[in-house]
This record gives structure tokens, C-alpha cells and sequence, in this order.
């Protein structure tokens, strides 16, 4: 498709400043790929992109529909037990222990 500026300039500018932006709201990182966050208004990397869909699951998993959480404003904190260091823990975008490094997601309930 060809670009025309005229389209562009025509679009709001929440989605002009969408694809203009560089860095990613959330971790400050160059943006690789972009995607709304679930819970905010942010422009989110799909590295943190991929926390939230760990957070989702984790909501899902603790009887939370995290359906009823879009656009609440806020990244609600949840943490999960690693067996490992016997520490409630906020995994990381791989599903790891920030701690020890074990996968923590996905255990059994
Ligand atoms: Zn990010
Ligand atoms: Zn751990």
C-alpha cells in the first residue's frame, strides 16, 4: 500500500504517537514491537507484553478473570510460590524466578 502523508496526519494523534514512538512506556527499552498493555493506557514493548500475559495466566490460575482488569489503570502485582527459594515471587517474561532462575509458571496447583 502506498503511504500517504495526508492519511497519516488525518489519523488521531493517540495512534500517530503509537507508531512514533520509540521506547516502550513500561522498561524505557527501543521498541522492537508494539502492543497496548492489557491494564493501561501504555505503549508496551513485547517483552513486557509477554509479563502481562504471564500475569494474566497467573490471575486465571488464582480464579481471577483478569477480563474484568482491562484498562484498570495499573499493573496489578502477582506473585507466585517458587518451590526453589520458598519465596513468593513476581516471575519474570520467561515465566522464571527472578531469584534462582526456575521456571515458577505453569507448576502444578
Ligand atoms: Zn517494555
Ligand atoms: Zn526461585
Amino acid at each position: 500500500m502506498k503511504f500517504n502523508p495526508k492519511d497519516f496526519w488525518g489519523i488521531k494523534k493517540e495512534q500517530r504517537d503509537f507508531f512514533h514512538q520509540k521506547t516502550c512506556d513500561r522498561c524505557g527499552k527501543t521498541l522492537n514491537g508494539r502492543t497496548t498493555s492489557w491494564f493501561t493506557e501504555e505503549t508496551i514493548c513485547l517483552g513486557c507484553s509477554r509479563k502481562e500475559d504471564i500475569l494474566k495466566r497467573n490471575m486465571k490460575k488464582a480464579g481471577i478473570n483478569p477480563d474484568e482488569w482491562e484498562g484498570i489503570g495499573y499493573i496489578p502485582s502477582f506473585k507466585v510460590y517458587c518451590a526453589n527459594c520458598g519465596e513468593n515471587v513476581e516471575p519474570d517474561e520467561m515465566g522464571n524466578c527472578p531469584n534462582c532462575g526456575r521456571y515458577v509458571v505453569g507448576r502444578g496447583d
